[in-house]
């Protein structure tokens, strides 16, 4: 006997067979039941999801000689013969190959002659968003009145190149996806009807590349039982397919911002012939898992295995979501330049290089952090120049302000950093009063006390902190000024792109 592929070998003969599509075959059923099915289905859906096989078991229901209205027999004359493809009471149009307004002349001559045995006559229209204009104009004509004997099943990918006058005829049903777990249930029983047993994990594998197309998942195992392919490491070998730790290596060198790593692993995929494409889209596949699991707890979970939900949560501690969201947006048209490439490995390569550049977020706390490490190194505090620029100090308080300064830049490098620029407070009554102008950090509330409290215990004085404008300058110019802002500029490599005050709360 001739081989047969799996999935014309196992194509679902009833509606009790047909895999991931339980919505459309309930409804189905019960407009069959009923007698109330409409004179015009559309069926749409991606490739490979039962749209025709759904449309071949309506019409053997609706033909069947047996006694369930809602289920065909597959015994009867009239089932054996549409199994076969030979009934002509089911007539199969390919509007890809047959877009021609003969076609559908033809059938509308035809439209008038009663069913050869059946009851009805099933006009299955594939691919129907191809039909040329006129076609589907005549088409149109029969929608609108068809004989009661007549019915209509058009299957179409892309619903939306439709015209509306044949959307708004046609009753329509949505073929899903199938979900990774239905599909790896699905291959597992059919690998066992071949009396072969293959790994789960390989069979996951399988259902992911498939996205949901149960006719790829079984092309997939048909090449997989091929070569022979039982275990998850024998199938990415035989398909050439990226290594999950390969993927999660390469993504955790990102993360890290190491170049030196990432650049050694993708020689590394280069020289065991690893297909790029397909590396750069596991990797931006797990930047969007990874993105999925910062934004919920739970994540994509059901399209993972247990291992690589464990991996992704743990990696998604270490990335802020700005920088997962930056990296999978660059990942995506990374990808999408590397597939137009002549040069894949170069591209692949730059690619990576750019990912450990782009998006170092620092956080504000990150900043301040390390401007508190640069003062701690330098042992005279941030650079003199400002103190020149200073009047010279009033003694308005027992510990000079001078002093004051000096001792914080050894304790509290931060302040040191805010105060260099100020000039000293003057004393108003029994207080001292410290003008600091408008757009600075000084103007947070907690900083001002913490300010304030540290300026208290060292020299048993209260400080009032006032914020003040200062005329002359707008706010970014004095901003630019400060020297905690030139540290950061330099530190960083920046430049201040916009200044927002902080609102009053
Ligand atoms: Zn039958």
């Amino acid at each position: 006997m001739a081989y047969l592929v799996l999935a014309r070998k196992y194509r679902p003969q009833r509606f009790a067979e047909v895999v991931g599509q339980p919505h459309v075959v309930r409804t189905l059923q019960n407009a069959l039941r009923q007698g109330r099915l409409a004179h015009a289905l559309l069926f749409c859906g991606i490739r490979g999801v039962g749209k025709t096989t759904v449309a071949r078991i309506v019409a053997k229901a609706l033909n069947c000689e047996g006694n369930d209205p809602a289920e065909p027999c597959n015994r009867c004359l009239s089932c054996e013969e549409i199994t076969a493809g030979r009934s002509l009471d089911v007539i199969e149009i390919d509007a890809a190959s047959n877009r021609g307004i003969d076609e559908v002349r033809e059938l509308r001559e035809n439209l008038k002659f009663a069913p050869a045995r059946g009851r009805a006559k099933i006009y299955i229209i594939d691919e129907a968003h191809m039909l040329t204009r006129e076609a589907a104009n005549a088409l149109l004509k029969s929608l609108e009145e068809p004989p009661p004997h007549v019915y209509f099943i058009l299957a179409t990918t892309e619903p939306h190149r439709l015209p509306v006058t044949i959307l708004s005829r046609c009753q329509r049903y949505d073929f899903r996806r199938i979900p990774p777990a239905v599909l790896v249930e699905h291959l597992q029983d059919i690998a066992r009807r071949e009396g072969v047993q293959i790994e789960e994990d390989a069979l996951l594998i399988m259902a992911r590349e498939a996205e949901g197309s149960l006719r790829d998942a079984l092309s997939l195992l048909d090449q997989a039982l091929a070569y022979g392919v039982r275990t998850r490491e024998e199938l990415l070998e035989a398909f050439g397919l990226a290594e999950r730790e390969l993927v999660e290596k390469l993504a955790r060198a990102i993360i890290n911002r190491d170049l030196a790593e990432v650049l050694a692993l993708s020689e590394e995929a280069y020289r065991q012939g690893v297909d790029l494409v397909y590396l750069s889209e596991s990797l931006t596949e797990f930047f969007r898992h990874l993105l999925a699991f910062k934004v919920s707890r739970k994540g994509p979970a059901e399209e993972l295995s247990p291992a690589e939900i464990a991996t992704l949560r743990a990696l998604s501690m270490e990335v802020e979501p700005e920088e997962a969201l930056l990296l999978f947006q660059h990942l995506l048209r990374g990808t999408e330049a590397l597939k137009r490439s002549a040069y894949p490995h170069l591209s692949f390569e730059l690619h990576l290089a750019r990912l450990c550049e782009i998006g170092k977020l620092a956080s504000l706390r990150e900043i301040l952090r390390k401007l508190e490490e640069l003062y701690q190194k330098t042992p005279e505090g941030p650079p003199a120049a400002e103190t020149v620029t200073r009047e010279p100090s009033k003694p308005e308080t027992d510990t000079s302000w001078e002093e004051f300064l000096a001792q914080a830049r050894k304790e509290k490098p931060r302040f040191a950093a805010l105060l260099a620029s100020l000039s000293p407070p003057e004393r108003e009554g029994e207080h001292l009063v410290l003008k600091v102008p408008r757009g600075t950090l000084l103007e947070d509330r907690d900083l001002q006390e913490e300010l304030s409290g540290y300026f208290f215990t060292r020299t048993g004085k209260i400080l009032e902190i006032r914020v003040e404008e200062s005329p002359g300058q707008n706010l970014k110019e004095r901003l630019l000024e400060r020297p905690e802002v030139k540290e950061a500029l330099a530190i960083f490599g920046g430049k201040v792109a916009w200044v927002k005050p902080r609102t009053e709360e």
